[in-house]
């Protein structure tokens, strides 16, 4: 596993041993700000650790102080060209700024926000983005290359290290995968500062989440990221539950992992459904316990994976055969299996709160 710096954000601790970070971002105007903490409330529900929003306008500005009054986590203020919006939003109290070297202009912009940073204790984000990069990056390499987007990383770095602010967290993003994921590779190894994944731009839902999953999943396996953002057109909680999925995919949270099988001729019982009401039954579920739970559709590896399982059924005819730590129980019917299974899913996280 990578070890990079920490950075603090806020209550929130990324990179070195910390807990990978879920992010996400608001879409409503921030000078909403009715609105705007209306989705911030939504995003925090549902398990974001940060979230940042933009401050384009002085309004957007001015929005700061109630948000963080209300919110729970941390704020971050996504600032592009105005540099002097990134000023106004650390003098609003704001926890991290992100700014986009690629439009933020010359080095005595990036020299005032590292001073306002120092003054506040607050965090950057150098965020870069294949569609933003700089002219004479561009020109050097020609496309938004990893090689180009590591380098603009870098370089926007060094310039804030000149006035001695290394309070730094670092992406690259870019809307093809293979790119994105070897620019973090390079990046992970040329410095030491906390890296937020995310693949951008990639699409609705179904599409964004699975390049979404191969990029940011295919750097976490390898122990490089601090914090994700996974960008979808779509509501920004599902963002939040798509990582989350992530995460959980790659071993990096606590949490209840469902094993389900694709179901085939053999299927006895209504696994398809019952698969999504469970899916929901534990999406409620908040531990930070792990546990596994199967659902299987048959005898064939049905009792194999259940058993496997801390707990799991294996499909029958209208009924099924109900697994506890390996052991056999009892057999169910096929309509007890939803309200069965979070059952047993409840009574392991009491008995392990127990134990410890
Ligand atoms: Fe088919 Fe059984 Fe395998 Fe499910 S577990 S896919 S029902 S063989």
């Amino acid at each position: 596993m990578r070890q990079s710096k920490t950075v603090r954000i806020g209550n929130v601790i990324i990179g070195g041993e910390n807990p990978i970070a879920v992010q996400s971002m608001t879409n409503t105007k921030t000078a909403d700000r009715e609105a705007t903490l209306k989705q911030i409330l939504a995003l925090e529900e549902e398990g974001c650790d940060i979230v940042r929003f933009t401050v384009n306008t002085p309004e957007a500005a001015a929005s700061i102080p109630y948000l963080r009054e209300h919110a729970r986590i941390p704020l971050v203020a996504d600032i592009h060209f105005d540099y002097k919006l990134a000023l106004a939003a650390a003098d609003a109290g704001i926890h991290k700024i992100r700014i986009n070297p690629g439009n933020i202009g010359d080095e005595d912009r990036i020299r005032a926000v590292a001073k306002k940073c120092i003054e506040k204790n607050i965090p950057v984000r150098i965020g870069i983005n294949s569609g933003s990069l700089e002219k004479h990056i561009l020109a050097k390499y020609g496309a938004p290359t990893a090689e180009a987007l590591c380098e603009s990383a870098l370089e926007a770095a060094k310039q804030f290290e000149r006035y001695d602010f290394d309070n730094l967290v670092l992406s690259v993003k870019s809307s093809s995968v293979p790119v994105m994921i070897a620019a973090n590779r390079m990046l992970a190894e040329r410095c030491s500062y906390p890296l937020h994944l995310g693949v951008t731009e990639t699409g609705t839902a179904g599409i964004g989440s699975v390049k979404s999953a191969v990029g940011i999943g295919s750097l976490l396996v390898d122990g490089i990221g601090a914090t994700v953002r996974v960008s979808l057109t779509a509501d920004p909680v599902e963002e939040v539950r798509v990582a989350k999925d992530i995460l959980a995919a790659c071993g990096k949270t606590a949490g209840i992992d469902l094993v389900s099988c694709p179901t085939c001729g053999r299927t006895e019982i209504d696994l398809i459904r019952y698969a999504g009401e469970l899916q929901d039954v534990i999406r409620s579920i908040r531990t930070d316990r792990r546990l596994t739970v199967a659902l299987m559709g048959c005898v064939v590896n049905g009792p194999g994976e259940a058993r496997e399982a801390d707990v799991g059924v294996a499909g029958g005819k209208g009924e099924a055969v109900l697994f506890r730590k390996g052991q056999l129980i009892r057999k169910i019917r096929e309509d007890e299996i939803v309200p069965v299974l979070k059952e047993e899913i409840l009574r392991l996280i009491s008995e392990r709160r127990a134990e410890e």
